[in-house]
């Protein structure tokens, strides 16, 4: 039996809706016990768990030596198409009064990974129930450490393989965004989120007493002028029809009024929506501090630490997913954003090697007071209709990548 193009549009949006107080269920779950990035062991156990409930032909738990869980749901043909959620939590109390609020003190999902696992495992469930006529394979990523640099989110997944075997043709991933309301989603060809690295600059002098300045080198001076400096990068070398932000957020030294310190540190953040300005800004940081401090006689340390690549939407993959988002939840309710975002996510790593699109998921609603940003205390999405948003249209994007490309 072959679905026509409305009754595979009617039966996942059937499905999903036959499935939503599950799907509230499991986020309250998820959100209830959130863990750290590196750390999603019960998520993970929950997860896969759940993907063998639905029987998914493959679930491969602790991926690479990680919490990751990916699971393979196996279609007529030889393609294959991946659908990404991330699983972390983040370091931060609770604060909104509800019944599900998280019982684990001091950890949080405010960044919505909760919705993400949840849209993710439920998107698999209505899959499951289309199976016999998916035209080929869907590969569920249930990433860990989407929130930090040092874990092993994306990057390291796509090391050992995730996106081979079967190869993935395409991947789409989503994100939580109070900014629309729930009921919208949103996303934009091309540039979309920024990179997102990290440095460290040690300015070392010459300590001495504060009232002798000529027998030392001052790295306060030194570093005032560097940070001076660097601010004007953005301004006068970066061209100005190109975003790029440099950002000093901490600074260490001293000891006391009367004394003159030997090193002074600082550390901040570099973002751009360009991979070629990306390269060039720390060279470009390097010269001015180097400048800086031969001028003043001091010497310098530098690390630059490259995190995520900015999240670039792939043409044919996004206008694809506008088009069947369209035909999925109106096209009143797809939205084309007109602006990328400074923010970074590590689905950028996945951009790099395979065509994609990165989705942002309206949660806004502001008659039951859902309105803060995400990672505030007070985040919350809207789950009566989010989770059903994103469970219909990941899997009408998977179902419909497979048939259009098979
Ligand atoms: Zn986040
Ligand atoms: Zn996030």
């Amino acid at each position: 039996m072959h679905l026509t193009p409305v009754e595979a549009k009617e039966r996942i949006k059937k499905l999903s809706e036959e499935i939503k107080n599950e799907l509230i269920n499991w986020r309250r779950h998820i959100h209830m016990h959130p863990e750290l990035s590196g750390q999603e062991y019960e998520t993970g156990k929950f997860v896969a768990q759940k993907l063998r409930e639905f029987g998914v032909d493959q679930v491969i738990e602790n991926f690479a030596g990680t919490t990751a869980v990916i699971g393979l749901i196996k279609g007529k043909h030889d393609i294959t198409v991946a659908l990404r959620a991330d699983m972390d939590a983040l370091p931060m109390v609770e604060k909104r009064d509800v019944p599900y609020r998280s019982k684990i003190e001091g950890v949080m999902h405010s960044c919505g990974h909760d919705a993400h696992t949840t849209i993710l495992l439920g998107a698999a469930k209505v899959l499951m129930e289309m199976k016999e006529h998916l035209q080929g394979n869907v590969k569920l990523i249930f990433q860990p450490c989407e929130e930090r640099m040092d874990c092993k989110g994306a990057k390291y997944l796509i090391e050992n393989g995730v996106l081979e075997d079967p190869k993935v043709s395409a991947i789409f991933g989503i994100h939580m965004f109070p900014e629309l309301p729930a009921g919208k989603v949103g996303t934009k060809i091309g540039h979309f989120m920024a990179s997102s690295d990290i440095f460290r600059v040690k300015i070392k002098g010459k300590g001495s007493h504060a009232s002798r300045p000529h027998m030392g080198v001052d790295p306060v001076l030194i570093a005032s002028q560097t940070i001076n400096s660097l601010h004007h990068i953005v301004s006068r070398k970066v061209d100005p029809l190109h975003p790029a932000v440099i950002t000093i957020g901490k600074i260490n030294g001293g000891f006391a009024e009367n004394i003159i310190p030997d090193e002074v540190e600082f550390s901040g953040t570099v973002r751009t929506l360009s991979i070629d300005l990306r390269d060039q800004i720390p060279k470009w940081m390097e010269h001015t501090i180097w400048g800086t401090t031969l001028a003043y006689g001091g010497a310098y340390e530098f690390e630059y630490q490259y995190g995520t690549p900015p999240v670039i939407n792939n043409e044919k993959t996004t206008k694809f997913a506008l088009s069947m988002m369209k035909d999925i939840l109106g096209n009143e309710n797809v939205v084309e954003l007109e602006y990328p975002s400074m923010g970074g996510e590590d689905f950028g790593e996945y951009l790099l090697k395979v065509p994609g699109t990165f989705i942002r998921i309206g949660t806004r609603n502001e008659e039951k007071d859902i309105t803060a940003p995400l990672h505030s205390p007070l985040f919350d999405i809207d789950e009566e209709v989010v989770l059903l948003t994103g469970t219909k249209i990941m899997a009408y994007l998977a179902y419909k990548w497979l048939e259009e490309n098979s």
